[in-house]
């Protein structure tokens, strides 16, 4: 990614989960676009791990805050020091949502809510709001523009879409500078195993059986965490305010196509495949149109195959950093293939 203009001083939401790591690290790394400081403000629910962040803990731009996007008090003084928020923190597994929507509802849609308040009195910051393809629903054929309207099936793509419509609401009614991005299934390293990418890498390395939901004929499209950071400073250095642009990452493939190329990746056969009962109101297929961000310089560049091979490889050299998060005793879900 060539340098976009600095963004300040940036408070960056849920930085010790998957993405948010990732943009955090890939900010203060060489060739990032070096923030003048970079605060982290997460909860570290079971879905924040601080070992995430150990590549930049020594930075002396980087700051740690364990705290909740619903403390009104304590966001309004983070905010007040900040010129960008770039909000990722959420709860953020379907599976999870289906068993019990309270924290969804309580984080996703009131920490938003909660945010952009403290955002609204200090006035002059640029908020940047992470969403996803979710919001929109399923679609048969063709792909979503951003104008479309959102029907989420899921109580997770619900509580993303009341937090999304809630942010442009911002830019609407008080003159916000809030940019929405809608992504598409990441895939990369450090990602909780409970996703189904290093659920089933996981549980191949271990020797055990993968779940598969249904038939396996559900449709995603697979985007890399580097494509995805790509796309989140393009729009927060090059974005419009009250605009949305659709993050994607050009692989659309149906599970069962996915589960084959983890097999072929981790050296295993389909015997290791166990076909489960479908997710509750599982999506058929997401897809959107990415010509928006297209226009602002975006081109996904990592090719998915390469991609996962070395998603492959890094869990297969990090077992200190998942296996405790597979043990009976971590709070993970039996899910089966579904992000
Ligand atoms: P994640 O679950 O890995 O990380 C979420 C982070 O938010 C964790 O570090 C957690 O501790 C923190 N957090 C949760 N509740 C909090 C609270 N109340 N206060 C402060 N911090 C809190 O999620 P992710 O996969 O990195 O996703 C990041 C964002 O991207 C989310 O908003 C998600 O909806 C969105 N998204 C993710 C994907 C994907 O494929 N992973 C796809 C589309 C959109």
């Amino acid at each position: 990614m060539s340098r976009l203009d600095a963004p300040g001083r940036i408070l960056v939401t849920g930085g010790a989960g998957f993405i948010g790591s990732h943009y955090v690290r890939t900010l203060l790394g060489a060739g990032g676009s070096a923030p003048a400081r970079l605060t982290v403000l997460d909860l570290l629910t079971y879905a924040g791990n601080p070992a995430n962040l150990d590549a930049v803990r020594s930075d002396p731009r980087f700051r740690f805050v364990r705290g909740d996007i619903r403390d009104a008090g304590l966001v309004d003084r983070l905010v007040a020091d900040h010129d960008v928020v770039v909000h990722f923190a959420a709860e953020s597994h379907v599976d999870r949502s289906i068993l019990d929507a309270g924290a969804f509802v309580s984080t996703n849609v009131l920490g938003t809510q909660t945010l952009l308040d403290a955002v609204l009195r200090h006035g002059g910051r640029t908020f940047v709001h992470v969403s996803t393809d979710e919001v929109y629903g399923s679609i048969e054929a063709g792909s979503w523009p951003e104008s479309d309207p959102l029907q989420p099936n899921s109580p997770y793509a619900a509580s993303k879409a009341a937090s999304d419509l809630l942010a442009l609401a911002y830019h609407r009614t008080h003159g916000l500078d809030v940019r929405v991005t809608r992504c598409s299934n990441n895939y990369g390293h450090h990602q909780n195993p409970e996703k189904v990418i290093p659920r089933f890498v996981t549980r191949l390395l271990q020797g055990e059986r993968v779940p598969l939901y249904g038939d396996g004929s559900h449709v995603r499209d697979w985007l890399h965490i580097d494509d995805h950071v790509q796309g989140i400073e393009l729009v927060r250095a090059h974005g419009a305010p009250g605009e949305v642009y659709n993050i994607g990452g050009g692989t659309e493939l149906d599970n069962r196509e996915l589960t084959g190329m983890i097999l072929d990746a981790c050296g295993a056969d389909w015997d290791r495949v166990e076909f489960v009962a479908d997710r509750k109101g599982h999506d058929r297929r997401y897809s959107v149109d990415c010509g928006k961000i297209s226009a602002i310089g975006y081109h996904p560049r990592r090719e998915f195959t390469e991609g996962l091979a070395e998603t492959v490889a890094w869990y297969a050299s990090h077992r200190g950093w998942w296996e405790p998060l597979t043990r009976p005793s971590a709070p993970a879900l039996a899910t089966a293939a579904g992000n």
